[in-house]
Parts: C-alpha cells; sequence; structure tokens
C-alpha cells in the first residue's frame, strides 16, 4: 500500500481542499501518514496571498526531501496554478497541477511513475468552471466546509481571482448532505468558507440560489451545534442575514467582515464595491441586533496612494468603530495585478509602521470587547489540545476561554460565566447551570 502525506500553506478552504484530496488518496487504497513518517508520496498545497510563496514552496520541497529521498512530490493550489513553470523547477518537484487539475491527481499521475522531466497538467484558469465539494477535519470539533469557491471582482491587490477563477457554488442540498454527514462524525461546529461566501448561488455564471437561503436551510440541520460564516463582504451582509442570525440558535454571533481600507479614496483605488459609510452601516446594523456579537475586520495597510493622512483616516475610523480585532496585511505587491502599477508607493517601513499601528489597535479592541463580556453567560466548545494542564475552547461570540483541562469536557458546550481575562489574553470563566441566551 502506497503511503501519502500533506502539507498545506494558506487560508481554510486550502486545508478543506487538502482534506478531500487525502480523502480522495484513502478512497484508492493509498494510506494517509504524517509528514515526517518517509511516505511514497506528498501532496503540497500552495497559497498565492503567502510572501514569499516561492521560498516557502521551496522549503517544504527540501523538508519533505529530507524525510522521503525517493517520494514524488507534487505541488497544487493557488501558487501552482499561477506559476507552474517555475514550481515545477524547484529541484525535487515531479509533478505541478492546477485548479481544474487537484482533484483529479490521483487519476492524472496514475501509478505516481517518477519521469525524466517533472509533469505540469495547469490547464487556463477559465476551465476551473466546476465546483468540489471540499471540508476539513482540523480537530474532531470544528469543521471547514467549503460552499463556494473563485470570485468574479476585480480588486486591484488581488490575485485570488486568477488563481481560483470565476465565482461558483455547491448546491444548497448538496451543503445540507456534507452537513449531515459531517455531524456523523461527531463534529459539533461548521464554518462555511469560500473565496467569496457571501457570493454563494452562482452557478455556470447564473445565480441560482442565495447565500440568505443556504443559511436558512442549514439552520435545520439540528445535529451541528454551531455554524459560523467564516468571512462575508459587506456589501453582501444584507440587514436580512443580519437579522436572521440574530434570531437563530445555531448561527453564531460573529462575523468577519474585510474593511481593507478606512478611506474612500483607497477603497475606490482598490475597487472595492463599497465606501466606508455602508461599513460603518453594517457594524451598526449588526450591534444594534446584537450588542455582544464579535466583529471582525481585515485591513490593508500601505496601499499605492495611501498617504499619512488617508491612513490615520483609516485608523480613526477604525478606532471609533465597534469591532472587536482586526487582521492587518501590509500591501505585498502581486503580479498581473493593477495596483503595482498605481502612482503613491508606499516604503515598506512605511507599511510595517502603520501594520504595527494597527495591531497594537486591534489588541486594544480585543481587550475592550473581552472586558464588555465579563459577567455574562454563554457556552464554550471546548477543544482536545491540553497545553500545561489547560483546555480552551470558543464562546458563541468568539471568546477565547481557557478552564482546567477535564477529558469529559472535550468537544462538549459547558455553560459559564466569564469572569476576568488573565495575562496571556484568554478569559477565565465560572461553571454555570443557568439557562443560557444566545446573545
Ligand atoms: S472580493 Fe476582492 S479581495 Fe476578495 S477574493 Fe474577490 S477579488 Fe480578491
Amino acid at each position: 500500500m502506497k503511503t501519502v502525506a500533506f502539507y498545506t500553506l494558506g487560508c481554510k478552504l486550502n486545508y478543506s481542499e487538502t482534506s478531500t484530496i487525502g480523502r480522495l488518496f484513502q478512497e484508492r487504497g493509498f494510506q494517509k501518514v504524517e509528514f515526517t513518517d518517509t511516505p511514497d508520496i506528498y501532496v503540497i498545497n500552495t497559497c498565492s496571498v503567502t510572501d514569499n510563496a516561492d521560498k516557502k514552496c521551496r522549503k517544504i520541497v527540501k523538508e519533505a526531501l529530507k524525510h522521503s529521498p525517493n517520494a514524488f512530490i507534487t505541488i497544487v493550489g493557488c501558487y501552482a496554478q499561477l506559476k507552474p513553470k517555475e514550481i515545477s523547477e524547484i529541484p525535487g518537484v515531479d509533478a505541478v497541477l492546477g485548479a481544474a487539475e487537484k482533484f483529479q491527481l490521483v487519476d492524472i499521475l496514475d501509478g505516481f511513475e517518477k519521469k525524466e522531466k517533472p509533469q505540469v497538467h495547469a490547464s487556463a484558469i477559465s476551465e476551473a468552471n466546476t465546483f468540489h465539494n471540499s471540508y476539513s477535519f482540523g480537530d474532531r470539533t470544528r469543521t471547514f466546509l467549503k460552499v463556494q469557491d473563485g470570485c468574479d471582482y476585480s480588486c486591484t491587490f488581488c490575485t485570488i481571482p486568477l488563481a481560483r477563477g470565476n465565482s461558483r457554488s455547491d448546491t444548497i442540498a448538496n451543503v445540507v448532505r456534507s452537513a449531515h454527514e459531517i455531524a456523523e462524525s461527531g463534529v459539533k461546529e461548521i464554518v462555511l468558507t469560500g473565496v467569496n461566501t457571501g457570493d454563494f448561488g452562482l452557478q455556470e455564471g447564473k445565480r441560482v440560489e442565495t447565500f440568505y437561503e443556504l443559511v436558512q436551510e442549514l439552520d435545520n440541520v439540528t445535529p451541528i451545534n454551531r455554524f459560523r460564516i467564516s468571512s462575508i463582504e459587506p456589501n453582501l451582509l444584507s440587514n436580512e442575514i443580519i437579522e436572521f442570525v440574530a434570531k437563530s440558535q445555531r448561527f453564531m454571533p460573529h462575523f468577519h467582515v474585510p474593511l481593507q481600507s478606512g478611506s474612500n479614496k483607497i477603497l475606490k483605488l482598490m475597487r472595492r464595491r463599497y465606501l466606508r459609510e455602508l461599513y460603518a452601516d453594517r457594524v451598526a446594523s449588526i450591534k444594534s441586533h446584537m450588542p455582544h456579537c464579535c466583529i471582525g475586520v481585515d485591513v490593508i495597510v500601505g496601499f499605492p496612494g495611501e498617504t499619512e493622512e488617508d491612513f490615520l483616516e483609516t485608523y480613526n475610523f477604525l478606532n471609533a468603530l465597534d469591532v472587536s480585532y482586526l487582521h492587518v496585511f501590509p500591501y505585498s505587491e502581486r503580479e498581473n495585478t493593477m495596483a503595482p502599477g498605481m502612482a503613491g508607493k508606499v516604503s515598506i517601513k512605511d507599511r510595517n509602521r502603520r501594520a504595527d499601528m494597527l495591531r497594537i489597535l486591534s489588541e486594544k479592541k480585543k481587550r475592550y470587547f473581552y472586558e464588555q463580556n465579563i459577567g455574562r453567560e454563554f457556552t464554550v466548545l471546548f477543544e482536545d489540545d491540553v497545553k500545561d494542564g489547560q483546555m480552551e475552547g470558543w464562546t458563541e461570540n468568539y471568546v477565547r476561554v481557557v478552564a482546567k483541562y477535564d477529558p469529559v469536557l472535550v468537544n462538549e458546550t459547558k455553560h459559564v460565566r466569564l469572569t476576568a481575562v488573565n495575562a496571556e489574553g484568554l478569559m477565565e470563566a465560572e461553571e454555570t447551570y443557568v439557562e443560557v441566551l444566545k446573545h
């Protein structure tokens, strides 16, 4: 029996797809082993958003060959789609597969025999027009379920549409079926993932279903205790979705909404599909329905043309906004996108300084959000990692709670009252048996 090991770079979507490729191997009689277990085959799932994608890919190939010098090395993922030739030239790589081919990997590389030259199977991205259902098992507690792929937007900094193709989705019936399958394995929480998740419902370029319809149907999958929406564009986060989440007992009061900039000038240069006023309105709407809802924000600093004043506009906007944490990215040039050709390049030093300022703001926001929740009651879904005799889990509204390790609690929800934020920034809690209200 041949053995195969995997390595994933990048986002939740990549993790869910690696898991699915792993299951395809297992269905064909391969055995899945750890990276260090001298496998016969390695599959490395790459990311194009990661900085130094090339360097990271080379490093992992090198590591793989250290553990298994004769292994067959296959590279898939966004970076493989964007740069198949360069990747095939990395010493030790045997095959490169693009977005349209990665789920046919076992058939295409039949036998996994090494050839004189690396094999490259990467068609044009327009060929990647089918949807492949995927979900991951990170731990026994939560699963990332891919419901949508690709993106029809054209943000000027983003390479994802080139690596993943047009927006396309699973059907609601299939997603519901997958959710039941996941529930049977004992998982309690599903995170809905996609490239542009809120754009769910397009098939062959036509809108046949909507994200709102999807969440309504999933709410009836009673064996799953919790659903989270991984990320949703502000222009697609409608009031009906917000109101639905507020009423639902299964959809958690937690949204992650990319902002990217708090300056309308920069938002226009980025070709985002909203202005800061719409973003502020979405946050206000969420908070009016769910005052303790967690709101996470993606933000890019140092985009071409961003002056110090523009950056301060973003800083002040975020400072005043009732959001809970920020994911901050210093702008990084991507080939074949419009932004690198724009005027007003920001120095790397300024990009990093601005990123640091926002990261400090994020810490303050998070601490404030945690403190607002002290004294309130929630349920916590505990995970099975033990660290120094302690275990951790998330509340409904994404507060990280720490407790003394108790094996009985693993993958169980427990009612607690939040008591204090400890020195590590984690929430401490006391047990409570009072009926817990969601918001
Ligand atoms: S919405 Fe913009 S940033 Fe997000 S994947 Fe699409 S093009 Fe990229």
